[in-house]
């Protein structure tokens, strides 16, 4: 705590801070311990866990990084959150984003700027910037996040920590503000795949608040880590791994591909069969997903209206209260997001641009599942450069756009089967 307290000023991981009932959960605990025994508290007893601020957690603020939230306490835990806490974990605060997730850099937060640890004139990536950073200068132990189309790989890249984004459905999205909800997950930052592997274990399973959450098995994942401390043993045996050549293409950064060949290198090594894989609808990712994700956040976004949540506004007509409340409330990403995805679903559009946005991310789930029978394993970049300069790309939304093309291609869902099973039990 002391450490967050120290490191706050600069970083600026937190919109909320709950340093104090965080301190006082935690001399509970050290209570119940020194009664009842190490052996009688929860597995994640004491562990400080930062929480996206899109995520909703009972007698905390939660904004979603937007001042149109500015002031909601929502009367609930948003599943992922709840699970933890039930493990024992303690929530020390609620960390920035780009507003309601839209963005890459976290600049495009309601509330403030958070810093990289590692260079304070640098972006942390985003939109789970302040989970990613939070984490990296070590201000708590692990985070959660969420990721729609690359939210806690990039950030977690920009600030060398771990970050892990489940497949869609594995964990509840109960109480994650929906942004698209077709591709959203909730996801979780550690400095160690052990972390972010107990964790998953905590958060991860089926829920009976979300009918898109898969009711499959939840292994632990932590035991079924193989230390990879014997480079003799050669533990990939046998395994293919294919690392998909358009990721260390045009526009790619020399550093970031030479970091690929090196981790392919390893893995070679420890004995797997490494070879370069070609993606053929790699390019047609990243158009299909701004499509998709601006049309479902049109339709997501038309909830906050000024009138059930946040801030309100004093107007003399109903048309003058939302027009009003929305434009002081949002931001500018986010508006220009709400018009390029009522555009895209307007009458006579709809099949021009939507349908044809969701025939494109059959067409690369397609070449995905083509490479998997090939492959055990696929390996990219999570970003196409490092961390750049605060400001450097905030005013030009297509280039900040396409820093997202690595992480976006992997975000198609196969959700029917469990959504149609749960249907089924109710
Ligand atoms: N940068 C992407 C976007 O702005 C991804 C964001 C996310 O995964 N929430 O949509």
């Amino acid at each position: 705590l002391s450490r967050l307290r120290r490191t706050e000023p600069s970083v600026r991981s937190f919109i909320h801070v709950a340093d104090a009932a965080a301190e006082r959960e935690a001399e509970e605990l050290d209570r119940r311990i020194a009664t009842e025994g190490q052996d009688a508290v929860e597995p994640l007893a004491g562990v400080l866990v930062g929480v996206k601020d899109n995520l909703c957690t009972a007698n905390m603020p939660s904004t979603g990084g937007s001042r149109i939230l500015d002031g909601y306490r929502p009367a609930y835990d948003a599943t992922a959150v709840r699970r933890l806490r039930e493990a024992g974990a303690i929530v020390v605060g609620k960390t920035n984003l780009d507003e309601f997730g839209m963005g890459s850099t976290t600049e495009g937060s309601g509330f403030q700027v958070t810093t990289n640890p590692w260079d304070d004139s640098r972006v942390p990536g985003g939109s789970s910037g302040g989970s990613a950073s939070a984490v990296s200068a070590r201000q708590c132990v692990v985070s959660l996040g969420s990721d729609t189309g690359g939210s806690v790989r990039q950030p977690a890249s920009f600030c060398g920590v771990v970050g892990l984004k489940p497949t869609y459905g594995r964990v509840s999205r109960f109480g994650l503000m929906a942004y698209a909800s077709s591709l959203d997950v909730v996801g979780c930052f550690g400095s160690s795949v052990v972390d972010t592997a107990t964790i998953l274990s905590v958060i991860a399973g089926h829920d009976k608040m979300d009918s898109t959450s898969s009711s499959h098995d939840v292994p632990d994942y932590k035991s079924e880590l193989t230390p990879l401390d014997l480079l003799e043993s050669k533990p990939l045996n046998g395994m293919r791994i294919g690392v998909i050549q358009e990721t260390l293409g045009e526009g790619v950064e020399t550093g970031v591909i030479s970091s690929i060949k090196g981790a392919a290198s390893h893995l070679e090594q420890l004995g797997s069969v490494v070879e370069e894989v070609s993606l053929p609808s790699f390019s047609l990712g990243l158009p299909a997903y701004y499509i998709l994700a601006s049309s479902e956040a049109s339709s997501n976004l038309s909830r906050y209206d000024g009138i059930r949540y946040g801030r309100q506004i004093s107007a003399d007509d109903l048309n003058e209260l939302y027009g009003g409340s929305r434009a002081n409330g949002l931001g500018h990403e986010v508006k220009m997001r709400i018009l390029m995805g009522t555009y895209a679903l307007s009458a006579g559009y709809y099949d021009a641009y939507y349908k044809r946005a969701q025939q494109v991310r059959t067409l690369v789930k397609k070449s995905f599942r083509e490479a998997l029978e090939r492959y055990d394993i696929l390996v990219s970049p999570a970003a196409p450069s490092a961390a750049y300069k605060i400001g450097e790309k905030i005013n030009d939304p297509l280039a900040m756009y396409a820093g997202d093309i690595m992480t976006i291609i992997s975000v198609t869902s196969d959700v029917k089967r469990s959504a149609v099973a749960d249907l089924k039990e109710w």
